[in-house]
């Protein structure tokens, strides 16, 4: 039997060793969301292994390697109280980690495109406990009902950042998205700052994700 809770803050140690995690309120987030609860029951004991996993889906669909969300979310800057748009909940993980972050005052909305994933992540939210707006949807379209957002999340990979997420940005907010070609061939993991004076760009690292579908994603 794997003790989740000390392979999960054994997780964090090295993972502020190794400069993914980078202030105390994303310790404490990263140390109080059971990764375990958003596996495929098949590799419930991989929960803290630094790699992807399947999940449920059409085959496409993966956890993301932990370490990829402090690695995403440190530079987003996310404060109690924000409001926070994730494209591609996949197991629900990443939403349920910024909703740690944003606090009860806050808002996370969650888009995934695959109906067997929607439901896979809804159902870990719910037993994890976290209270999350999840769409089931083309997120490549963002979701305009709740905008403007503070931080927009894409864990897909996509040819370019969709105009209608840069839209839905606040003035003052920011993006991230790996962007660059199709799956294997990898991506640049972008960071989109909205200013008065136009979006700056900052390349992070190179990355693979799945690829991001619907309409400003890759065709199928
Ligand atoms: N953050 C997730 C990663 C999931 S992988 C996790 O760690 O669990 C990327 C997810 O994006 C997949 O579940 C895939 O189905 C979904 N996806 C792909 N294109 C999409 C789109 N246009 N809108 C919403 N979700 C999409």
């Amino acid at each position: 039997m794997v003790n989740f809770q000390r392979s999960r803050s054994d997780m964090v140690d090295r993972y502020k060793r190794g400069g993914y995690i980078q202030t105390k309120r994303m310790e404490e987030a990263v140390l109080t969301v059971p990764r375990e609860e958003f596996m495929d029951p098949r590799f419930r004991d991989h929960a803290y292994i630094d790699r992807p996993f399947p999940i449920p889906g059409d085959g496409r669909q993966t956890i993301s390697a932990p370490y990829m969300y402090p690695v995403s979310y440190e530079p987003l800057g996310f404060e109690p109280g924000m409001k926070v748009l994730e494209i591609g909940a996949g197991s629900g993980y990443g939403a349920a980690l910024a909703k740690e972050l944003v606090g009860d005052e806050g808002i996370v909305v969650a888009v995934e495109i695959n109906k067997e994933t929607h439901a896979f992540a809804k159902r870990n939210l719910k037993r994890a406990g976290y209270d999350v707006t999840l769409i089931l949807g083309d997120g490549s379209m963002g979701y305009p009902k709740l905008a403007p957002y503070d931080v927009v999340s894409v864990t897909a990979s996509t040819p370019d950042i969709p105009p209608p997420l840069l839209d839905q940005l606040k003035m003052g907010g920011r993006l991230i998205a790996p962007v660059g070609g199709r799956s294997l061939e990898g991506q640049d993991l972008l960071l989109i700052h909205k200013t008065e004076e136009g979006l700056t760009r900052r390349s992070l690292m190179k990355v693979v994700y799945v690829p991001l579908l619907g309409k400003y994603g890759f065709p199928e």
